[in-house]
């Protein structure tokens, strides 16, 4: 692995709720995971707001010295709950745009806990890692086994033939910030068609292990 002055990651883009969770240890590790990110060199992007798990990561690198880039739609910056302290807010006209942006920027992808509007943009990213659109890994970041059942159903979709089974062992899954981090530097996109129908699904024993 390089040292860790030298990123392979220039920017990683975390997805988190907007709130804070009902247990403390989701905004404890939204704090290590910004922590982590400036400790490394490598600059986070996110949704631009000041609000739960989002301010709180965004706090936690701004807090280390290190880089943020926010990008919010119009609409969310007008009422008033983009994080003051980011110095690069990119300011744009909708949330697609913002999701194409933060997709552009980043490196990589790491959900946090959070509610419908993080699980639209994981969902968004492993989409866009399927078809190809970029070669960009998704990591799941969790904290008291709060994505049990997102693993689930996508064992579940690999069991009735809706998800390729190379594409689910391409899903990272770490319980600290520094896994995550680590599991990008080693990560191999799945080779895959566009449409599961294009190959026959490749048997178990033939798919990466190490990450899930
Ligand atoms: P949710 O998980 O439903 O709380 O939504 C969080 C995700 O949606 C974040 O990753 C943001 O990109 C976006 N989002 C939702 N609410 C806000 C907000 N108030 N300010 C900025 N972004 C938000």
């Amino acid at each position: 692995m390089p040292p860790a002055s030298t990123p392979v990651l220039a920017r990683v883009c975390v997805f988190c709720g907007s709130s804070s969770g009902t247990d403390p240890r989701y905004a404890e590790a939204a704090a290590q995971m910004g922590s982590e990110l400036a400790r490394r060199g490598i600059g986070l992007v996110y949704g631009g707001g000041s609000v739960g798990l989002m301010g709180v990561v965004a706090d936690a690198v701004l807090a280390a010295g290190g880089e943020v880039t926010g990008v919010i739609p119009g609409f969310l910056h007008r009422r008033e709950v983009a994080h003051g302290g980011v110095d690069d807010l990119r300011v744009v006209g909708s949330m697609h745009d913002r999701k194409a942006l933060m997709a552009d920027l980043a490196d990589a992808f790491v959900a946090l806990p959070g509610g419908i509007g993080t699980f639209e943009e994981l969902f968004e990213a492993l989409t866009w890692t399927q078809l190809g659109v970029h070669d960009k890994p998704v990591a799941l970041l969790d904290v008291g086994d709060f994505w049990a059942p997102v693993l689930a159903l996508l064992d579940r979709a690999v069991d009735d033939g809706f998800l390729r089974r190379d594409v689910r062992a391409s899903v990272i899954y770490a319980t600290t910030p520094a896994d995550v981090l680590e599991a990008f530097t080693r990560w191999q996109r799945p080779d895959v068609g566009k449409w599961i129908d294009l190959d026959p699904l490749p048997d178990a024993s033939d798919t990466h292990t190490e990450l899930l």
